[in-house]
Parts: structure tokens; C-alpha cells; sequence
């Protein structure tokens, strides 16, 4: 069993729902299981404005799976929430499930980037997953930690 580390976003549809189910689900993928959830955060939208605040969340699952089986589980579960895929980026979203960390692998896929590629402008990112890994690196050994010092983080507030 690997560790991996999840981002959970929503902020449409009720998003303590719609992050409850999706940590059911999680728990519910084959060879995989919950290890560790943060507590759950409200945050302004990253990119366009005119859309609801979210509600994002990090979770520390153990898996056996590869990452890609992974993912196909992953977006499996953001389809069966309801998650409307649009062509413009960062929109509302019923459930987005987008893997931060990886073990310790780099990887490079049309279908994956690990570790996720703007984490390290994230703090609605970066927030939950220092509160359950405070001392996490990346791959390469930078302390995430790092990454979070030079951004705001007063937006980033309990659910
Ligand atoms: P962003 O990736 O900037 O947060 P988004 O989460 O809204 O935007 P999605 O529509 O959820 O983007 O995913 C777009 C594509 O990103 C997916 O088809 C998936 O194959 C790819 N992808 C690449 N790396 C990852 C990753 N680490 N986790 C999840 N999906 C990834
Ligand atoms: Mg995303
Ligand atoms: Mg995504």
C-alpha cells in the first residue's frame, strides 16, 4: 500500500454532501482505503469570481492500486456526483478529486501530472494537506511547507 494525498473540491449541489459521499466513495474504491481526512475549509474561487465559494478538503488515502487505475476511480466518482465537464477551466463543480501526491513518484501522462501541476499556488490546497502531513515533501524534497510561506492564506477559513 502506497500513501496518497487527494484534493476534494465542490461548491455547487450542497458541498458537505457532495464531500461527504465522495469520502464514502473513496473509501468504497477496490485495494484502497481512508487513512487520514483534514477538516473541511471555505475558500474563494480560484480563477473567475462569479461562481459560489467552495468547500475543499485534503484526505490521505492507502492504496495498492496504480495510479492510473487510480484516476480512472477517481473521475468514476466525480461522474457519478454529477460533475459537468465544461470547456473553460476552474468553473463550479459539483466534485472535483485531484491527486496531489503520489507516494514518492514524478509522473508525466496525458492523463497525469503528479505531483499536481499549480499546487504550489494553492493554499486551498496546500492548507489542508499540511494540517494531516505537516513535514511532507515533494518528490524532489522541498518541503511543502515551503510552498505555502509565500502565499495568503486569510482566505482560507473553517467550513
Ligand atoms: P486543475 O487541474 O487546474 O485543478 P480541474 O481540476 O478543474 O483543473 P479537471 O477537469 O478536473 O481539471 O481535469 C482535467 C484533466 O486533468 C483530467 O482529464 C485529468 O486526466 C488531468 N489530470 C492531470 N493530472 C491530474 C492529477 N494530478 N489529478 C487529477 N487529474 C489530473
Ligand atoms: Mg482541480
Ligand atoms: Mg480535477
Amino acid at each position: 500500500m502506497k500513501p496518497v494525498w487527494l484534493a476534494l473540491g465542490s461548491n455547487l449541489a450542497d458541498p458537505l454532501q457532495q464531500v461527504q459521499n465522495a469520502l464514502d466513495a473513496l473509501a468504497a474504491i477496490p485495494q484502497t482505503r481512508v487513512v487520514t481526512v483534514s477538516s473541511f475549509y471555505r475558500t474563494p474561487p480560484y480563477g473567475p469570481q462569479d461562481q459560489p465559494d467552495y468547500l475543499n478538503a485534503v484526505v490521505e488515502l492507502a492504496t495498492a492500486l496504480q495510479p492510473d487505475a487510480l484516476l480512472d476511480h477517481t473521475q468514476r466518482v466525480e461522474q457519478e456526483q454529477g460533475r459537468v465537464r465544461k470547456d473553460h477551466r476552474w468553473g463550479p463543480r459539483t466534485l472535483d478529486l485531484d491527486i496531489l501526491l503520489f507516494d514518492r513518484q514524478t509522473l508525466t501522462s496525458d492523463r497525469l501530472t503528479v505531483p499536481h501541476y499549480d499546487m504550489h499556488n494553492r493554499a486551498f490546497m496546500l492548507v489542508p494537506l499540511l494540517e494531516i502531513a505537516p513535514a511532507i515533501t515533494l518528490p524532489n524534497g522541498t518541503p511543502v511547507a515551503s510552498l505555502l510561506a509565500p502565499l495568503d492564506r486569510t482566505q482560507i477559513r473553517p467550513w
